[in-house]
């Protein structure tokens, strides 16, 4: 346990993170900027918002990008359905979250830190604020404006609170005050993010892990996680399990451990009948995936995506046609509308699914679902749509059968 420590949640008390322990990562990448990506390098570390790209690979390519005025962009606004990992961190532990970010910076010689965080949360926008005032003026902050070359700025910037401002170049958008539009890329942010300028765009998970990885090593942090996966991972458990929270275990705990150690198994003595993961926007894990690794390539290879790490559990006798439906319609509703396959697609689908669920399904409704989940993806500018076919095909695949009873009534 290392981002969850309790001598960590501090809130916004820097003198207090610095005496257990924090700044310490911060300190060793100070004595050797040119170092930072290497280590992060062979920690492993990989995004933890959900794309499991390589850190280094991200952070190299704004490192390599001219100066002066790049970016860190410190991304909070998770609003993905059963996940509630960044907004503990940033609540409990700001300072691990801004140590990480200001890692970043130093890494990639950046001039301003914009933590970007979700405004449903008040008192979170409020302890953030406060954390982050608290580095003003502070030696260490000092350090690491000498080392990128100019003055380093932290500020906060809440997002629009929509689940679209959290794709990265809708983030971009945002923290330039304008709507949340995710654009087409390339260019991506990482070439031309926050007023052209590069810009590195990472989750609050990730970034929060950086401190531990510069502080420990390289080896310390590979050796948390099991079998060849890096590192720790925050899964956030919901659904029906009798004990719900967020877990932080090895990257590569099997989804059993987490379902019935962690979570005490299922409400009510029911059976395991399956795993939204990753957020509801994956492919649906069963009773047969209980031993399945979850870490990026443990569940890619059974199909589906590590993701945010949300598990949303369901015991048999909880519908999945009416999971899917609530999905898909959050789905509907959280488009943009700039692509019209998107924003017709998922309404139709939500509407198709809807209707079959209160027993009115129509003949025809479920091919015609069946198409619709193979003609949306990659139909958009972003992800959102992909993830509403994605969840739909899989539900419609794995559990036929209650289509089929719905649509019978
Ligand atoms: Fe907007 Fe959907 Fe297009 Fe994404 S795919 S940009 S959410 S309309």
């Amino acid at each position: 346990m290392i981002l969850t420590a309790p001598g960590l949640r501090v809130g916004a008390d820097l003198g207090a993170h610095l005496a257990a322990g924090g700044g310490a990562g911060l300190a060793a990448a100070l004595r050797d900027p040119a170092a930072i990506i290497p280590v992060i390098e062979a920690a492993g570390l990989r995004g933890l918002g959900g794309a499991g790209f390589p850190t280094h690979r991200k952070w190299g390519a704004v490192a390599a990008q001219p100066g002066p005025g790049k970016w860190v962009l410190c991304n909070g606004n998770e609003d993905e359905p059963g996940t509630f990992k960044d907004r503990f961190l940033l609540a409990e532990t700001p300072h691990q979250v801004i140590e990480g970010a200001l890692l970043a910076a130093l890494a990639v010689r950046a001039a301003h830190v914009a933590l970007y965080v979700n405004p449903r949360e008040a008192a979170t926008v409020a302890t953030l604020r406060d954390a982050a005032a608290c580095w003003s003026g502070h030696p260490l902050l000092a350090e690491v404006a000498r080392a990128v070359g100019e003055p380093v700025a932290i500020a906060v910037v809440e997002s629009s609170g929509l689940y679209i401002g959290g794709e990265e170049t809708a983030a971009v958008a945002s923290v330039e005050g304008r709507f949340p539009f995710p654009s087409l890329k390339p260019p991506f942010p990482a070439e031309a993010g926050v007023h052209g300028r590069p810009t590195l765009v990472n989750n609050v998970e990730t970034l929060a892990q950086a401190g531990h990885i510069l502080a420990h090593g390289a080896d310390w942090y590979r050796a948390l996680g099991r079998g060849g996966a890096a590192g720790t991972k925050l899964f956030s458990l919901s659904g029906d399990v009798l004990r719900p929270g967020l877990h932080e275990l090895p990257m590569g705990t099997t989804l059993r451990e987490l379902v019935f150690d962690h979570g005490g198994g299922i409400l009510g003595g029911r059976a395991f009948k399956a795993v939204f993961t990753g957020g509801p926007s994956n492919t649906l894990l069963t009773a047969a995936d209980l031993d399945a690794p979850m870490d990026f390539d443990g569940l890619r290879a059974r199909g589906s995506r590590l993701g945010t790490g949300a598990m949303i559990v369901v015991g048999e006798g909880t519908s999945i046609l009416r999971k899917t439906a609530e999905y898909v319609a959050f789905f509907a509703a959280s488009s943009c509308g700039q692509c019209p396959p998107c924003k017709i697609g998922t309404f139709q689908v939500a509407r198709l699914l809807e209707r079959i669920e209160a027993g009115t399904g129509r003949p025809g409704d479920l091919a015609a679902l069946r198409n619709l989940a193979a003609l949306l993806p990659g139909s958009g500018r972003c992800g959102l749509v992909d993830g509403a076919a994605t969840v739909l095909a899989s539900s419609l695949r794995t559990f036929p059968e209650e289509y089929a009873r719905a649509v019978r009534g």
